[in-house]
């Protein structure tokens, strides 16, 4: 499974990396929210590996890499599928449920991230996209299971994001942050 393609500029390091490690074979694309530095590189990725299913959101970007994107799944004849919360999907030893599906109208396009949580064995993962904390309001006032071993923290670890309350509440060993070097 393969959550977002980073920018347009990295797609050859992600492509190499994922040859490197021997996948062929993606079961499952997500695509949290259509800004560039999640979806740049997915078009190369969607060419030349063998894709499953592509779970994003109802949202439409009028952008170009939007554009190759969609033209990259047509010409594999690959369709879309649209996720909705609290639906479950397994693959191999995992399983993952959606948490947030980006069906919303908040008017932060961050806030469209779609949200989900991977269990594989005991050991459980939260990935954010780019939610911001009024998303992280949302789940802790939805009841879900928050608590995972590891978070991938919203918005490349920024402040608009991981409020404490949200972090007590998933209270996780280890946190990734997604990011550029400087
Ligand atoms: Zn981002």
């Amino acid at each position: 499974m393969l959550i977002d393609a980073g920018p347009t500029g990295s797609k050859k390091t992600l492509e190499e990396y994922l040859q490197k490690n021997n996948v062929k074979n993606l079961d499952y694309i997500i695509v949290t929210h259509n800004h560039e530095d999640h979806i740049g590189g997915m078009a190369n990725i969607i060419s030349n590996f063998n894709v499953g299913k592509i779970l994003m959101s109802k949202d439409i970007s009028t952008t170009k890499t939007f554009e190759n994107l969609i033209n990259a799944a047509k010409s594999k004849n690959l369709k879309f599928t649209n996720i909705s919360k609290n639906e479950t999907y397994e693959f191999s030893k995992s399983q993952f449920i959606i948490l947030s599906d980006g069906n919303n109208t908040h008017s932060n396009i961050n806030n469209h991230s779609i949200v989900i949580k991977l269990k594989y064995g005991d050991v459980s993962f939260l990935f954010m996209g780019d939610a911001e904390k009024e998303i992280e309001e949302e789940l802790l006032s939805s009841n879900s299971d928050l608590k995972s071993n590891v978070i991938k923290l919203g918005h490349h670890g920024s402040n608009t994001s991981s409020s404490k309350e949200f972090i007590l509440k998933v209270d996780p060993d280890s946190a990734i942050v997604s990011c550029r070097k400087k």
